[in-house]
């Protein structure tokens, strides 16, 4: 029922007043979600194919609702847009993973998903670049991946943005290459990428789909000619990884190596630390 609630708003004849109250209510709650210490982030290791040795990890959202349990990172971010309070949840996410890397895996470096909204305000980019003095984390320690299921990715509004971020030494990832969602590739024209990943659905379909398998080893050409990585995502089976390699993926992530994981299972003396 309370899936319904974010949604009802979409039927547009509900009524001002039940807008108003649907706002309200995503509101209170992505307030109380931020500052009651209901957000959580998970992290889920991007792999060496072939060795399966941890290369990166991608940071996941998730937000334990007080009622409703574990709410979808997608429902969250979608709670927190029409809250109006996206950029505060998308620094939060940065934040939380500065942190992280800073005090926990200063090696590694750490996939951060932010919303097209968040980057296209130039002020944004002035609280990521406290963000990075707060926590001691380097910026190039930080990839942030840009995908488009919330509004379409308009390059021109956040170019500025991200040329700066990428002056700092932040690199970026195109996601979801492949999906339905993205109209991906053609962005890489005009923004400065450092990888693209590969949707869970090509992978899933290349099993057993030829076109599948055309389209990742061009999305790995083009890679290869521009000098960008490639990180196929969803890997569930052994299976996959092989067919992938055979495709020349040299980066994998998926429930096969690992589902994401709060830190203090990654890193088991981590309350010890961030306590500290
Ligand atoms: P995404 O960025 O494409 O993230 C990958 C999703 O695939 C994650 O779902 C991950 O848990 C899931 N996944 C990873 N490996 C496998 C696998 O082998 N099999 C299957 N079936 N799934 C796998 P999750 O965590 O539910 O996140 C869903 C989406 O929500 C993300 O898709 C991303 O678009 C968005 N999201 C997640 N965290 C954040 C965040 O911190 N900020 C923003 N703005 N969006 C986020
Ligand atoms: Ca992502
Ligand atoms: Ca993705
Ligand atoms: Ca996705």
């Amino acid at each position: 029922a309370d899936t319904a609630m974010y949604r009802i708003k979409k039927g547009g004849k509900a009524g001002m007043s039940i807008f108003r109250i649907e706002d309200q209510q995503a509101e209170l709650d992505m307030r109380q979600a931020l500052q009651g210490g209901e957000l959580q982030l998970y992290f889920q290791p991007i792999v060496e194919a072939k060795s399966g040795a941890v290369s990166s990890y991608e940071a996941l959202l998730r937000w334990n609702h007080p009622e409703r349990g574990l709410v979808s990172p997608v429902e969250a971010i979608q709670a927190a847009e029409e809250a109006g309070l996206i950029e505060q949840v998308d620094l939060w996410v940065l934040r939380e993973a500065c942190f992280a890397q800073s005090i926990l895996m200063p090696q590694e470096r750490i996939h951060v998903n932010i919303t097209v909204k968040s980057l296209r305000d130039p002020y944004f980019v002035e609280l990521a670049a406290e963000v990075f003095a707060q926590t001691g984390c380097p910026p190039d320690k930080i990839e942030i991946e840009l995908n488009e299921t919330t509004q379409r990715l308009d390059a021109s509004h956040i170019l500025p943005q991200l040329v700066m971020l990428r002056e700092w030494g932040v690199t970026f990832s195109l996601d979801d290459l492949g999906s339905g969602s993205s109209s991906g590739i053609g962005l890489l024209q005009e923004l400065p990428v450092q990888t693209l990943k590969i949707d869970r659905a090509l992978i899933q379909n290349a099993s057993f789909n030829r076109v599948s398998r055309a389209m990742i080893r061009g999305v790995v050409a083009m890679a290869d000619e521009l000098g960008l990585s490639v990180i196929a995502e969803g890997v569930e089976t052994a299976e996959q990884r092989e067919l992938l390699m055979s495709l020349g993926c040299l980066k994998l992530q998926g429930y096969y190596f690992s589902r994401p994981q709060p830190l203090d299972r990654l890193r088991p003396n981590a309350g010890r630390l961030l306590q500290a």
